[in-house]
């Protein structure tokens, strides 16, 4: 009787852990379909809005009969941008599927990450210098890791590159690079603009951005940070934020030594 009873209930228990796992998992297996079902409807969109302008600039150009010569260089200049514009989504796109696929490996070479960081600050200069931006590297050792200087190149210019379009003119970015026997530290503080309390918890997400319009403005797809992301999870590193509106914001990123 009590035995038996005992099994009963304990089949019970087992039956009904099983069930609950197994509705956690069709839950989460249908929130990656929603999520991808999103990510779908999201990269349409975005595909879609430069071609757009372009259908709509090139249909007033033709509307227009005689328009002056001046009127067709502009109408092709912002034609240009357009392209550009695509052209730089479907990069970042491709990109993040790069990096996104289980089975991409690293490509693991002995890195120094002080010149690493200096050769991404030299290519970065001119746009920090178009708002006279200060870019200021600190640090007091040398680093060599193993890492994929492709990919975490890609990671790191991207957060460095908000760190200075996110900024105000004359503002200043401030990256420390530091390690300890596993880890290398790297430590990007801005001066700008600041990410607001209900929204960083979302600057990670694909396609999602604070302020569309200044994305928009600096050439900004959405994609960078989710990027960036991706990128240092791979190396099986980790990320994190910190921000004050109007203050400046702090991404802090520890990976390891040895991949
Ligand atoms: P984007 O191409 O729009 O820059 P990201 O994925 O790189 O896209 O960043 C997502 C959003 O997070 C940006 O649109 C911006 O609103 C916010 N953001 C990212 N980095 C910073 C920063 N350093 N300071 C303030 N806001 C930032």
């Amino acid at each position: 009787g009590h035995f038996e009873e005992h099994i009963t209930v304990k089949g019970h228990q087992e039956i009904e852990e099983i069930s609950e796992a197994f509705n956690e998992m069709t839950n989460r297996l249908q929130e990656t379909e929603q999520s991808r079902q999103e990510f779908v409807s999201n990269v349409s969109h975005e595909l879609k809005t430069p071609l757009t302008s372009i259908k709509v600039l090139a249909d007033t150009l033709l509307s227009q009969e005689g328009a002056p010569v001046e009127m067709y260089v502009e109408f092709l200049e912002d034609i240009r941008n357009e392209i550009d514009r695509e052209d730089k989504i479907i990069n970042d796109l491709l990109s993040l599927v790069k990096l996104n696929k289980k089975e991409v490996e690293l490509n693991i070479d002995k890195i120094n990450i002080n010149i690493l960081i200096e050769q991404i600050l030299r290519r970065l200069q001119p746009l920090a210098k178009k708002d006279n931006i200060e870019l200021i590297f600190e640090t007091h050792r040398e680093v060599v890791a193993q890492i994929d200087e492709v990919k975490l190149t890609l990671g790191l210019t991207n957060i460095i590159e908000n760190a200075i379009k996110y900024n105000l003119e004359n503002g200043r970015v401030k990256i420390s690079l530091d390690a300890d026997h596993k880890f290398f530290y790297v430590k990007i503080v801005d001066s700008g603009v600041g990410i607001p309390k209900e929204s960083i918890d979302k600057i990670f997400n694909r396609f999602y951005r604070v302020d569309k319009a200044r994305s928009r403005e600096t050439g900004g797809t959405g994609l960078g940070l989710a990027i960036a992301k991706n990128s240092i999870l791979m190396h099986k590193g980790f990320i994190n934020v910190k921000s004050k509106e109007g203050e400046g914001t702090t991404f802090t990123l520890r990976i390891p030594l040895y991949n």
